[in-house]
């Protein structure tokens, strides 16, 4: 099998080290402009500047998105900012318009240009023209069936990434105008309000359907979730496994990419119906809606679509982030995220050890006090542990 890449999202700064330390080959995020995510906390210039040098302490790569539908008010500053990511070392961008295409091509020296999912590739012809271009890597659509992707890359033309995790739209990627009619904000321009996750009364002319239903009718998809075929994505050899999602959470990341390192990593070394168990039990401590395998075993029927709920769940076991670890005293010094109490059960994991879980005994507040509980958001805290853990662990409830 080839060597893959995990690639992960990042929102900022924080949300890169953790995608980083936890296991990512590379990671996409957003500038101020151009992308598709106008509303992630996306990075300034010096933000990917220290991006890319963190990335590459690492041996990781950066990959810049300039996926947005450009219109000719917003090309403005396009030639300089390309020029200027290049020089910062940016490793790719990713892009959705021929014209970046030519631009980058024309202006830039070293960052490679991959071709964004929505371009809409699912098929090999598609590829042959977009190699023609001058794309060094196409992001294949969401909506690929599994023989679509093997039969793509079965043809070698260009290497090709492929989502495997996290939101998916309910209509074809890239191909939505729900925001805009809803809200004024253009979906292909950054501005996706969610529409499609809202709640809605449906009418038939003026006849109200669905009134028996506890709920309002949402048009959300369910998120997608790999595992089950991952093996076959790669025996493809797809070159890129892609996480969705710039805009969630570190504690998300974390849970995550570290899920599918261990499924990448293990592929070969314990019986695959476990370890895809182990990894889906790891994943479904991150908060999430209900998944499916997307368009990768057949096309999405009512079973793809969360008709009553909406919700991307959040989950309260995210109790917070180890600072460090004093051995003399066995306290380690906390940021907390979410309450917590003397006995709750925990659980540490971190990139660099197997998970640990522990009864909290002790909790010295940022006063240093000894209390019995925790509740504010971010404090400074201190808890006993029996065993060392390093700065950058997660700390999350048990059965929450
Ligand atoms: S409204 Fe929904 S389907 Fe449309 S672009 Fe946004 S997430 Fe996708």
């Amino acid at each position: 099998m080839n060597k893959v890449e995990l690639l992960a999202p990042a929102g900022d700064l924080k949300r890169l080290k953790t995608a980083v330390n936890f296991g990512a080959d590379a990671v996409y995020l957003g500038g101020k402009s151009y992308s598709l995510r106008a509303r992630a906390s996306n990075f300034q210039r010096q933000d990917i500047i220290d991006a890319v040098n963190y990335a590459h302490a690492h041996h990781k790569k950066v990959f810049v998105t300039i996926n947005m539908i450009f219109h000719e008010e917003d090309l403005e500053g396009l030639r300089a900012y390309l020029i200027d990511l290049d020089e910062i070392g940016v490793d790719a961008i990713i892009v959705a318009s021929y014209y970046v295409v030519k631009l980058a091509l024309e202006v830039t020296q070293s960052m490679e240009i991959h071709l964004s999912t929505q371009l809409s590739a699912t098929n090999a012809h598609a590829l042959t023209f977009y190699k023609k271009l001058g794309a060094d890597r196409v992001v294949l659509a969401r909506e690929c069936s599994l023989v679509d992707v093997q039969q793509i890359n079965a043809k070698q033309i260009l290497p090709t990434e492929v989502f495997i995790h996290g939101g998916m739209c309910a209509n074809i990627s890239g191909r939505c105008t729900l925001s805009n009619y809803m809200t004024y904000r253009d979906a292909n321009r950054g501005g996706c309000a969610q529409s499609c996750r809202w709640k809605y009364e449906v009418y038939d002319q003026d006849q109200q359907k669905f009134k028996e239903t506890a709920t309002l009718f949402s048009m959300s998809s369910k998120d997608l979730n790999a595992t089950p075929i991952l093996k076959e994505l790669l025996e493809a050899k797809v070159a890129s496994l892609k996480i969705e999602g710039r805009m969630k959470s570190e504690y998300y990341l974390a849970t995550v990419v570290s899920a599918y390192r261990m499924l990448i990593d293990k592929m070969n070394t314990m019986n695959h119906a476990d370890l895809v168990e182990q990894v889906n039990h790891e994943l479904s401590k991150a908060e999430g809606r209900e998944t499916f395998t997307g368009f990768y075993e057949r096309v999405p029927d009512a079973g793809g679509h969360l008709y009553e709920a909406n919700g991307a769940g959040v989950m309260q076991v995210f109790l917070g982030v180890v600072l460090g670890f004093d051995a003399q005293t066995s306290m380690a010094t906390m940021q907390v995220r979410n309450h917590f109490d003397v006995g709750t059960t925990i659980e540490i994991f971190g990139p660099k050890h197997e998970n640990f879980t522990a009864d909290v005994t002790t909790i010295i507040d940022s006063e240093g006090e000894i209390v019995q509980r925790v509740y504010k958001p971010m404090e400074i805290i201190q808890i006993k542990l029996p065993f060392s853990v390093d700065a950058g662990d997660f700390i999350r409830k048990v059965n929450a």
